[in-house]
């Protein structure tokens, strides 16, 4: 492969990425989320000031201090090299799901014997497949998100979301890709897991709604607010809805540089598990103007050193420290117990 077939090959990604209806980045989406934002914008401005500004709210979207930023340009780099890269890990993940769900369908089997294929309902067993798949990827991204704030050397490769210092739709792909690859895993187990017991239960393979093999419960989240929890509008949601859903305004606080926001809202479109787990901020009515990124000296963050090569580097660091405490851990119980066997043999 020349140069030149490279070029066509990721514009040819670019542009199933942009034009899928199913794809996390379609201009379709895209598009929704920008009426949606438009429309947002006038109501606060209306009840501000009594009337609307259009060309404001333009200036207020396509805001230059925010685009023509390092960071942003940061993230269209990642953007490209996850949308190039995606077909393979897809690939490994497509088969990696399949794989966990036909074990644990023959678990379930051996362990409570066969059950007939259910012969009706198709249409109800479909909506029901629809929703347990979302809820099983809702619970797999919480548990991903919640181990890599958690987990030191996870944290290392995570961390290069956190350095965005502005946030746009794009940020969305700002992630490192070996912590893509750890978040397709998990995910693999958790869809991979309900898809098994969902045949064994119905004792065949059961079907739901998507679209480009996306569900369509996400592709609704994504098709209204998802993109706007990667942007400058405080968009809040309180009350009973701010304990189920989160909002764009969520998000914003999970990447707030404020040692208070640290370690919450780790969900993606519901906020229960953070709710249930007690990692939930409830976004206030005003917007608190928030700072995001991670202060960090030294190489700069938005550079493809800073991106790709140092969270590896900090990462294997962190993996060895680990590694190094637990044998130091495991040395000195050693010593304490052969401290303590002669005196057990001159007792005896
Ligand atoms: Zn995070
Ligand atoms: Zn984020």
């Amino acid at each position: 492969m020349d140069i030149y077939d490279a070029l066509r090959f990721s514009a040819a990604k670019i542009s199933n990425e942009l034009f899928s209806a199913g794809s996390i980045f379609s201009v379709y989406s895209l598009a929704t989320t920008f009426l949606i934002a438009v429309c947002a914008l006038a109501y606060r401005r209306k009840i501000r000031r009594g009337r609307v500004n259009l060309r404001a709210i333009a200036r207020a979207i396509f805001n230059k201090r925010i685009l023509l930023t390092k960071s942003c340009a940061a993230d269209v780099n990642l953007f490209v090299l996850s949308v190039v890269l995606m077909p393979v890990v897809v690939g490994a993940l497509v088969i990696s799901t399949n794989a966990v769900a036909t074990v644990v369908s023959a678990t379930l089997h051996s362990s409570f014997g066969a059950r007939a294929p259910v012969a009706c309902c198709d249409l109800s067993i479909k909506i029901f497949s629809t929703v347990v798949l979302f809820l099983a990827y809702e619970i797999g991204y919480w548990v991903d998100h919640c181990l890599k704030h958690r987990i030191p050397f996870l944290w290392e490769l995570h961390k290069v979301h956190h350095t965005a210092e502005t946030l746009t739709p794009v940020t969305n792909f700002r992630n490192h890709p070996i912590d893509n690859i750890f978040f397709g895993y998990m995910l693999a187990l958790f869809i991979g897991s309900a898809s098994g017991a969902l045949a064994w239960l119905f004792g065949k393979t059961t079907e739901s709604f998507t679209v480009d093999g996306k569900n369509i419960l996400f592709l609704l989240f994504l098709w209204t607010i998802g993109h706007l929890q990667h942007s400058l509008f405080w968009i809040p949601f309180r009350g009973v809805l701010g304990h189920i859903f989160l909002s764009p305004a969520h998000h914003q606080i999970h990447h707030s540089t404020d040692p208070q926001h640290f370690n919450r809202n780790f969900g993606s479109v519901l906020a229960i598990w953070d709710w249930m787990f007690g990692s939930l901020e409830i976004p206030s009515t005003t917007n608190p103007r928030l700072k995001y990124g991670v202060a960090e000296e030294g190489v700069d963050p938005h550079s493809s050193f800073g991106l790709l090569a140092i969270p590896i580097v900090n990462s294997a660091l962190s993996l060895w420290r680990a590694a190094a405490d637990a044998w130091n851990v495991a040395m000195e119980r050693l010593e304490q117990r052969r401290r303590e066997r002669p005196k057990s043999t001159s007792l005896s």
